[in-house]
């Protein structure tokens, strides 16, 4: 085993969370190391523009795991999810949508609401100057002004043309008299920061062209121009600690290689996703576990969707995926039946016509034979897609767990994963398919179909692409995983950064948040270095 230089702080995982504390703490002079299990992917590493794009992004590049056999990947067995991530430099966002959406400030009340989430122990005031500085350093376009939001800065880049499929939308939501807004997104609408404005192709699910705000074209060039220190095809084994209960470093192995190493780290910021922490905190000797709540109250929202179909042609293959935003569920309306609300993300389309003809999100496919181009040519660029993303309830038992007898070819135990949606989640999904059906009549669709991911005996097997709760943070060392400032309770150089730390999901997609949550704790660390670490290096002062 070779052990390396000591560092000042060691970050495991190069996804979302890991970029942006590595720029905040190599930025402040601290020697930072990340290790990250896979691969740069340059923005025209993408396939879009190749021909067999859709069978890649069905294969090769699929966006779960378990069906894309990547040798940068870990395995992790479930029986229910679809299990959806990316693991090499970035994370997830190279297949992210970037749909940008803020948590509302109900979102981290929702003990004092009816008692059946926790409480966060901070509040939106204390998130909100860091969703602004995110929105700055990760280049986002939109536009201020939603009566449904707290007021905001405006955001870096104006919003991106408001499309067709938009249009037609905003009316059926104008004549329901509901909430709508255009979608805000991590995509830049004009040059920012180096890179090109989105040009509206429509080919999103990763961006050929770079203008989608993925991590590792927006943040890690800033982290490596402050000095941080990146090794991919690096897989953490374990986390470390010493006698006196503090982390001392990880155990890694070069994938190149295969040599073991070990590097020694000051302070040990653990980024690796919803999945990837407790994973390896469970495999690390049951770090940071007292409570008995890593890995638990695994929450990645309740969805149904539904895809409609209009006679008049809206270039519906055109544009960025996103288009408009509903929060007229939003909070909790009890005579509902359930607690808790959802959103609305209103999608364009898919602009593959292989996927139109083949099933995109309801999996309606066009019949061979003599109908078959008479079919295409009624649905085609007249589609519209939206997702119900409701706040789901914590339960101890949707969680990641590992078994220890099954390992990978590293032998890290895999992750396994279990999710089903509680009574709540379930009566709630029902109500969002009333309203989808709703939202197809007043846009006057000829056609329509739902999705409620259940399967003929079912068994919910959603698309898990927001993977959060598994660590959460609270006030309590009995009931959670890491205190206010994202630290461990019970290791004091510990901390856990990724989306693990959401203690409620909201109705929103979740990495605006999860951004914002992982500038504050990199502030935290980089302004308290000095005692948190136990060292006195004047770097810290
Ligand atoms: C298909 C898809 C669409 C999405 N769309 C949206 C959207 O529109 N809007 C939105 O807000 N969010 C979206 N998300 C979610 C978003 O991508 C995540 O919220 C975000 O990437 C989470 O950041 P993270 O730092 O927690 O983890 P990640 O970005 O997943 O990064 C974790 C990193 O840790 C590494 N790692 C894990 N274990 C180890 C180990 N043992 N050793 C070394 N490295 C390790 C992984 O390889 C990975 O690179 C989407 C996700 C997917 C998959
Ligand atoms: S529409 Fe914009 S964000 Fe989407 S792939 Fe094209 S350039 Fe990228």
């Amino acid at each position: 085993m070779t052990k390396n230089e000591p560092c000042d702080v060691l970050i495991i995982g190069a996804g979302a969370t890991g970029s942006l504390s590595a720029t905040v703490l190599a930025r402040a002079g601290l020697d930072v190391v990340c290790l990250e299990q896979g691969d740069w992917v340059e923005a025209g590493d993408h396939p879009h523009y190749s021909a067999d794009w859709t069978w890649q992004r069905r294969t090769n590049w699929n966006s779960d795991v378990n069906k894309r056999h990547h040798p940068d990947d870990y395995p992790v067995v479930t029986d229910s999810s679809q299990v959806l991530m990316w693991n090499g430099v970035g994370g997830s966002t190279n297949v992210y949508g970037a749909i940008w959406p803020r948590y509302r400030p109900s979102d981290f009340r929702k003990f004092d609401e009816h008692g059946l989430q926790p409480n966060w122990p901070i509040s939106y005031e204390d998130v909100a100057p860091f969703y602004e500085a995110a929105d700055r350093m990760i280049g986002v376009s939109g536009l201020a002004g939603d009566a449904a939001m707290p007021p905001r800065d405006k955001p870096p880049t104006r919003p991106l043309p408001f499309t067709k499929a938009a249009g037609r939308l905003a009316q059926a939501f104008d004549q329901l008299d509901w909430h709508w807004w255009p979608a805000e997104a991590g995509v830049i609408s004009e040059n920012y920061d180096g890179r090109p404005a989105c040009n509206g192709c429509g080919v999103c699910n990763g961006c050929p062209r770079g203008s989608m705000s993925k991590y590792s074209l927006s943040i890690w060039p800033k982290a490596l121009a402050a000095g941080a220190k990146l090794r991919t095809h690096a897989r953490v084994l374990r986390i470390e600690k010493g006698l006196d209960g503090r982390a001392t470093g990880a155990l890694f192995i070069d994938r190149n290689t295969g040599i073991t190493e070990f590097q020694p780290a000051r302070l040990v910021i653990v980024a690796a996703n919803g999945v990837g922490t407790p994973r390896l905190l469970l495999a690390s000797d049951n770090l940071a576990n007292q409570s008995d709540q890593v890995g638990r109250n695994l929450l990645h929202h309740t969805l149904v969707s539904s895809e409609m179909w209009v006679e008049e042609p809206i270039e519906s293959h055109m544009g960025y995926v996103a288009s408009l935003i509903s929060r007229e569920f939003a909070e909790t309306d009890t005579s509902r039946g359930f607690v808790n609300g959802f959103n609305f993300n209103c999608l364009t389309s898919t602009s593959s016509a292989g996927e139109v003809a083949a099933g995109w999100i309801t999996d309606t496919k066009a019949p061979w034979g003599r109908d078959h181009h008479r079919w295409f040519e009624r649905h085609f660029g007249r589609c519209i897609g939206i997702h119900a993303i409701g706040d789901d309830l914590p339960n101890p038992d949707n969680r990641v767990s590992i078994d220890p007898s099954v390992c990978d070819k590293d032998g890290v135990p895999v992750a396994t994963l279990h999710y089903q949606p509680g009574e709540n989640d379930r009566r709630m999904m029902n109500y969002m398919l009333d309203r989808l059906v709703d939202i197809a009549k007043a846009a006057g669709a000829f056609e329509y179909a739902l999705q409620d991911y259940r399967d003929k005996d079912g068994v919910y097997r959603t698309p898990a692409w927001h993977m959060i709760g598994t660590c959460r943070m609270g006030e309590d060392p009995e009931t959670s995983v890491v205190n206010k400032w994202n630290q461990s309770w019970d290791v004091p150089n510990l901390f856990i950064v990724d989306g693990s730390v959401l203690a409620t999901g909201g109705v929103v997609n979740p990495t605006p948040t999860i951004s914002a949550l992982a500038l504050r704790a990199a502030t935290y660390i980089r302004d308290n270095f000095r005692e948190l670490s136990g060292t006195t290096r004047s770097a810290a002062a």
